[in-house]
């Protein structure tokens, strides 16, 4: 027999040198990049680094808003932001943090601005199949402002405030002051209410996991992190509790120098670790160029303290539906001690359809971000089932036709038996299916075929 000549020999292939943009995550934004902004032109690191002159200077009124971006943007913009305020469900609420961020010689394509400042010309017909609080928690709720659905865990409604307003916000039914399309639900700050709610849950042996939510607790005072934390870890069964918040991606300055506040979120999770209890911050960033130089160090603050923090994205077009920049913010979140923990399928919220993706664009970027790093780094895409399913793996359905863009899902430990239906938004689905939309006759055939097809696929083998 011949031995191969030792040129021949096989060798390991040589892994060639990574492109750079593989690590560019880890260059955040620092300086003081906020000063091109003729209102921060004269404002110090100090200065911007205040959460009190953050707060104070969050801009709440689209006029003001308007005002300040005068000679920033352009006039075809400003007055194209300023139609599509008249007829926005959510509130204004824009911090400094923010407003600095975006490219405002592009606002058109800046991923912050098209959360955040609504423009009529992008505006989409509202989904023929929307309804207000599409997720139904208001029908899961056994007392105000507490959503019962899982077995194990509730979502604890604390408050009715955020510190920024999402155009996309799910929680528009409660969220956020009266707007003039809307008359809102009244979910306010009052230990009078929560004290019905830590009662239920109190006499439901089966919670062992709590969210608190809003609103936001980044607008919790220090005192009511206390009584929240301190009221639910005092309940035996309580086990985890998670404070959610989208303050880390919209005012991290609070982590860096309100003490009081940042002593109070730590100190309860202190309280729970003796407790061997597990006390969570849950966040919610949506691009990578939310987080800075600042957001490391916030979060840097937080880790040193052992209080560890997920992220929850939300899947929306044109900011985050590409896989470089899902990639980018997955890493950039890992790189300052965050978690990815979901990305949400857009709900369907009224006046942002133009947001929203197809369950299609939802699954082809779940394939392509896993693998990318490490596991426990990837996050679950998923989509929260309108009706009050609750949360299923984006890819789960039980059929999803792409002409009609309708994908049924179950729920086999939340709702059995039932079926939930998403819907695509109409403009991104094929000539034929956004014909068959166009005709109203043709809606509930849809549904049926799917509904059919769905009981098909699930009935017992
Ligand atoms: C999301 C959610 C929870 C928490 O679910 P996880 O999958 O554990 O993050 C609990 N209750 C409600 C109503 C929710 O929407
Ligand atoms: S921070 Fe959360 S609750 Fe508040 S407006 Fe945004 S999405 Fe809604």
């Amino acid at each position: 027999m011949e031995l191969p000549v030792l040129d021949e020999a096989p060798r390991p292939p040589v892994r060639p040198p990574a492109d750079p943009s593989s690590y560019a995550h880890r260059e955040l934004r620092d300086g003081e990049w906020w000063r091109r902004i003729p209102a921060f032109a004269d404002v110090d690191r100090q200065t911007f680094l205040d959460h009190r002159w953050q707060a104070k200077h969050t801009i709440t009124k689209a006029s003001k808003l308007l005002d300040a971006l005068e000679g920033l943007a352009s006039p075809g913009f400003l007055s194209d932001a300023a139609e599509a305020f008249v007829r926005a469900p959510m509130a204004v609420r824009v911090s400094p943090y923010l407003l600095s961020l975006v490219d405002w010689d592009h606002p058109y394509e800046d991923p912050i601005r098209t959360q955040f400042i609504p423009t009529k010309s992008t505006r989409l017909p509202a989904p023929p199949q929307l309804t207000f609080d599409s997720l139904g928690e208001q029908s899961d709720a056994p007392v105000p402002g507490l959503t019962h659905r899982y077995p194990d865990k509730a979502l604890f409604l604390a408050l009715d405030t955020c510190p920024v307003y999402c155009r996309f916000c799910t929680r528009s039914y409660a969220v956020g002051p009266d707007q003039e399309m809307v008359e809102k639900v009244s979910l306010k700050a009052s230990p009078k209410r929560w004290e019905t709610i830590f009662e239920y849950i109190a006499t439901r042996p089966e919670l062992e996991d709590i969210v608190i939510s809003g609103g936001d607790t980044w607008n919790l005072r220090a005192k009511q992190i206390e009584l929240l934390g301190e009221r639910l870890l005092a309940i035996p069964h309580v086990r985890r509790i998670r404070f959610a918040s989208k303050g880390p991606a919209v005012m991290p300055q609070k982590v860096l120098t309100d003490d009081e506040w940042f002593r109070a979120l730590v100190g309860v999770a202190e309280k729970g670790r003796k407790l061997r209890k597990d006390v969570m911050l849950h966040t919610h960033f949506n691009h990578p160029n939310e987080i800075t130089a600042i957001t490391a160090e916030a979060m840097g603050r937080l880790f040193e303290e052992g209080l560890h923090v997920r992220n929850q994205t939300v899947l929306q077009r044109g900011v985050n539906d590409d896989f470089a920049t899902m990639l980018m913010l997955v890493r950039r979140c890992a790189f300052v001690n965050v978690h990815p923990y979901y990305v949400y399928q857009h709900d369907l919220v009224k006046g942002v359809e133009e947001l929203r993706t197809t369950v299609h664009t939802a699954e082809v970027l779940e394939k392509q971000i896993r693998g990318a790093t490490a596991g426990f780094n990837t996050p679950t895409f998923v989509v929260d089932a309108p009706g009050g399913g609750g949360k299923r793996g984006v890819h789960s359905y039980e059929v999803y036709d792409r002409t009609t863009g309708i994908s049924v899902y179950t729920a086999p430990s939340v709702k059995p038996g039932q079926f939930f239906f998403y819907y695509d938004p109409i403009d991104q689905l094929p000539e034929a299916g956004q014909a068959r939309w166009a005709d109203p006759e043709e809606h509930e055939a849809m549904h049926d075929e799917a509904l059919q097809a769905a009981m098909a696929r699930s009935a017992p083998h």
